[in-house]
């Protein structure tokens, strides 16, 4: 399906989205003197997730694609939520995805005066009141979609007693919750929306910009469209879930203009993954109840995460290009995400060789001092990475799996009296095995050789069906492996009504191995480094890996093994 949706887009030569046709649009038609700008605008209150790259390559990238600006506008209007290790984060997830603001970082915060300027300008020209009502009241008066809300008594209070109250409002005369300012629209509006909204409230708490200067914050829908107002924002590009809220957005900036000039909202779909949620307040959750081990826990679908995991920057765009941008709410597969990152580490990621669970080959007629190096080829779709050299002796270790005493019919890998080949060195044949006295456990695999058959060589060039990776014994260094599975076992987690999410977090989503084998070459590997291990998948180096104790995690397997699973 993946396979289909990409050829689909190549063949089509991708039309560009109704959001890119726009932009071509307005450009053509000089619009703002064929100025393009736009803004990505986080709120700081949790890690970026792969939703916000959906958000971000677009921000970015058209700004980038027609020579335009994208400003970084950290939207800080609640103090209680927001954390400088959040901006930080954020900062380094954008830059990381490839993108970068210059000089434009902004904040909400930047603009609390002029904001609270115009709120006083609203309420001075009867266009907004203090409301001395509790929030479940006001709530309750909004109405129905299909029915017109309640006036509250407070809308025709006097123009200068409400400047009073929100003036004292700020000085911190008053609790949080006693009173707010409203923007005075339409009680009968269809669009809920327009109802009077709540513009200004009271916290008292500090801010991390502005410290204690400010008693009343702005409502997010009153310092959004403002924001991008006051920054000259061209494009704002938002998710759906905004569209409902343009007309009051629109019936600010009306307050506000003073020209032509007004930011053109437009609204695309989210992104949404399945097996996993996009919500930050449970993201946080997950992390807060130790469910994960961090926000970075490599099983989450936050980039930081992701970058752990060892997907790249690239796979991530690749990823959002190939889902593109529309009108209607979907869920994303997982998959797609997968084939993304296996396609650009295929090609860009040097194979080596690493046993996960290992099982030791005796060949028995290789003598035990000799040692001979190997020539591998480090990525066979790249020939200028190279080749290496791995040694080979009478000691290897295989994979487990690849050996079977007593194995069906068609199993082309290793048992009693078969021949493999082990990759790059000779074709061995299994003479016998040692078990475990007690268990009966196999724990070692006896082998002869045939020194005729070395790859590469010039003497017989016999065929046989399978042919192993392995790791010569006395050489393999030690690795823990991080094995990750989909962090819930169900497809939507968190859209199941009355159901909790966390009752779908699934048991197995990480398994850990430990003494895995490594060839020698990967003595000196970094975090993050990226590696396929040949026949098992995608691998990159965790944090937590030092010199003496290297670990991986596994980024995806070398196959989608769920699509099978399906089928
Ligand atoms: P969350 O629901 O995870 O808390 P949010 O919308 O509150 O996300 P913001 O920090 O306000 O998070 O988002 C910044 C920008 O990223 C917004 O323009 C928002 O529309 C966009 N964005 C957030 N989530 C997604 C998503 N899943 N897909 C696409 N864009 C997203
Ligand atoms: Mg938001």
């Amino acid at each position: 399906m993946n396979e289909e949706k990409i050829r689909e887009k190549e063949e089509s030569k991708a039309p560009v989205s109704f959001i890119e046709q726009f932009i071509i649009d307005d450009l053509k038609a000089e619009k703002n003197n064929g100025r393009i700008h736009t803004r990505f605008p986080p709120e700081p209150n949790g890690y970026l997730h792969i939703g916000h790259a959906k958000a971000i390559c677009l921000d970015f990238g058209m700004a980038q694609k027609y020579g335009g600006k994208c400003n970084l506008r950290f939207d800080d209007t609640n103090p209680v939520k927001e954390e400088v290790e959040y901006i930080d984060s954020i900062k380094e997830d954008i830059h990381w995805l490839g993108f970068d603001w210059e000089d434009r970082e902004f904040y909400a915060s930047d603009y609390f005066g002029r904001l609270y300027g115009f709120a006083v300008d609203l309420i001075k020209r009867g266009l907004a009141y203090v409301d001395d009502q509790p929030a479940e009241v006001i709530s309750a008066q909004k109405g129905t979609p299909g029915q017109s809300g309640i006036k509250s008594p407070y809308r025709s209070r006097d123009i200068a007693e409400s400047l009073d109250l929100f003036e004292r409002m700020n000085r911190g005369e008053f609790d949080e919750g006693s009173r707010v300012l409203r923007a005075k629209i339409d009680m009968t509006s269809p669009n809920m929306h327009m109802r009077d909204p709540i513009i200004y409230r009271i916290i008292k708490a500090a801010h991390h910009r502005t410290g204690e200067t400010w008693k009343v914050y702005p409502m997010y829908d009153f310092a959004h469209g403002q924001s991008d107002y006051f920054e000259g924002i061209t494009h704002s590009l938002c998710t759906l879930e905004f569209e409902v809220h343009r007309p009051l957005y629109d019936w600010l900036i009306d307050q506000l203009k003073t020209d032509d000039y007004r930011p053109r909202q437009i609204e695309f779909n989210r992104l949404n993954l399945t097996y996993t949620m996009m919500s930050k307040r449970r993201l946080l959750e997950l992390v807060q109840e130790g469910k994960v081990s961090g926000w970075d826990d490599p099983r989450m679908p936050t980039l930081c995460g992701l970058r752990r995991r060892g997907y790249t920057p690239r796979s991530i765009r690749r990823f959002i290009d190939l889902i593109g941008y529309t009108k209607v709410e979907a869920i994303n597969d997982v998959s797609l995400l997968e084939h993304a990152v296996r396609e650009d580490l295929n090609i860009n990621t040097p194979r080596v060789f690493g046993v996960l669970n290992p099982m030791k080959i005796i060949i028995s007629n290789y003598p035990e001092e000799k040692l001979e190096n190997v020539t591998l080829i480090n990525n066979p779709e790249d020939e200028s990475m190279g080749t290496r050299e791995v040694p080979f002796s009478r000691e290897v270790y295989i994979e487990q799996e690849d050996f079977m005493e007593n194995p069906p019919h068609k199993f082309f890998r290793l048992a009693p009296g078969t021949e493999v080949r082990l990759k790059g060195a000779y074709i061995i044949k299994c003479t016998g095995v040692r078990k475990n006295e007690n268990t009966g456990v196999v724990e070692e695999v006896y082998c002869t050789y045939d020194p005729d058959t070395r790859s590469g060589g010039n003497a017989s060039e016999k065929k046989v069906k399978g042919t192993l990776h392995w790791v010569s014994a006395q050489h393999a260094i030690d690795a823990e492996v991080r094995l990750y599975d989909r962090l819930f076992n169900h497809e939507d987690p968190a859209g199941q009504k009355d159901k909790d999410y966390r009752q779908f977090l699934n048991p197995d989503s990480l398994r850990i191995l430990k003494g895995c084998k490594l060839e020698p070459s990967m003595r000196s590997v970094r975090p993050l480094d990226k590696f396929q291990f040949q026949r098992l998948g995608y691998f990159c180096v965790d944090y937590d890996s030092t010199e003496s104790n290297l670990v991986f995690n596994r980024t995806v397997s070398l196959k989608d093994t769920w699509a099978k699973v399906k089928k």
